[in-house]
């Protein structure tokens, strides 16, 4: 028996701030599970949600949060992948039809009837939460709820935009931006073979990023980013993926790359960015955006943590403790991810 109300951070309006609410507790519908939150990271993304950032808006009030670690305590009807007690997830893909062409073809992150973990659903900042057990996380045996909890969207989304870069072992990719996303992307493309060279404006930022295995760094402050890494590489790196919150680094990117190389964005801060068409097409660069990541790439990116391959830079906060968290995200200060430890 659980109880009748639940504690969450919950966005009212739009805005800087969020409120805390007891809510009533929610009933798990047919597929669905109610999971006691052991841990949840902040996202950048929760930030855009909170202050509307975005063209395609979530509806206040709700819940953000989709990166929440915690345990299944009650079932709803139907067939479950899981049980009472098992650690599972709540990821950005909360669910998909299952039906339409781009379910059919392993690209469900691209469906048109997609719930959105913490934008359309009501997500992790609260004790409690539901998941749709067809497309939730299962947490590895034996991690550490905080420590996992940043895997379930910012590992995925960089493990499927390095995966997007298609760059090959021994050749250089770029990572954008060393903020939550960026320095556990490091870790990935190191662990795939890949050459990594970090960009940021902050130098705290790039030890972080040679602490996980950046061989080369450039404080974009400072330098004109493309010409130190085109002469580091002796003409560009293969692949560059950009994680940054500022749409100058996608634009920079473009010069970082190499002749026939591809650019992913992953970042999603509001604005555009002036785009060379001339260098595109004499570079004959490959440019494309990257949402999250399958279940496939969800499952994969997990593998790598529970083999040892990736360990996050995470500090533990409280729920009580989410909007110094999100002044010190807009200000660039978060070193690695912030999780709360409920
Ligand atoms: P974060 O705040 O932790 O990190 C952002 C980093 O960008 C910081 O290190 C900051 O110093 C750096 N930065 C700022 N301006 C820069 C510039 N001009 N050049 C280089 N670096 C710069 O944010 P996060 O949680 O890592 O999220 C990053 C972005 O990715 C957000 O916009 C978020 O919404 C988006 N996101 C996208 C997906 C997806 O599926 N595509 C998934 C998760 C997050
Ligand atoms: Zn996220
Ligand atoms: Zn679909």
């Amino acid at each position: 028996m659980t109880e009748q109300t639940f504690r969450a951070a919950v966005v009212d309006d739009f805005g800087p701030e969020l409120a805390f609410h007891d809510l009533d507790m929610p009933k798990p519908g047919r597929h669905q599970a109610l999971v006691k939150l052991h841990a949840s990271g902040i996202c950048h993304t929760d930030l855009h949600a909170a202050e509307g950032d975005w063209p395609v808006k979530p509806q206040p009030p709700f819940v953000p949060g989709h990166e929440g670690v915690g345990e299944v305590v009650e079932l709803g009807e139907g067939v479950h992948p899981v049980k009472v007690g098992d650690m599972v997830g709540n990821v950005w893909l909360w669910s998909a039809c299952g039906h339409c062409e781009h379910c059919r073809t392993g690209w469900e992150t691209l469906c048109n009837e997609a719930e959105y973990g913490g934008y359309t659903v009501n997500g992790s900042f609260g004790t409690y939460m539901l998941v749709d057990t067809r497309y939730c996380a299962i947490i590895p045996e034996g991690a550490d709820p905080v420590e996992v909890a940043p895997i379930l969207c910012a590992g995925v989304t960089v493990y499927k935009g390095l995966k997007m870069t298609e760059t090959k072992p021994g050749q250089f990719v770029v990572i954008s931006g060393v903020g939550g996303l960026g320095h556990i992307a490091v870790q990935y493309a190191v662990a795939m073979g890949m050459r990594v060279i970090a960009v940021d404006i902050a130098d705290d930022k790039l030890e972080l990023a040679k602490h996980h295995g950046a061989e080369f760094t450039v404080n974009a402050k400072h330098a004109d980013p493309a010409d130190a890494v085109q002469e580091y590489t002796d003409g560009g790196a293969q692949g560059v993926l950009v994680t940054a919150v500022h749409p100058q680094a996608f634009g920079q990117a473009i010069g970082m790359a190499r002749k026939g190389g591809t650019i992913v964005f992953n970042g999603l801060p509001p604005g555009d960015f002036p785009a060379p068409i001339f260098e595109i097409v004499f570079k004959a660069l490959t440019i494309r955006g990257s949402l999250v990541g399958t279940r496939q790439d969800l499952a994969e990116a997990l593998d790598f943590y529970a083999r040892g391959y990736i360990k996050p830079t995470v500090h533990e906060c409280k729920l009580e403790d989410v909007n110094s968290v999100f002044e010190d995200l807009r200000h660039g200060k978060v070193d690695g991810r912030m999780s709360i430890r409920y």
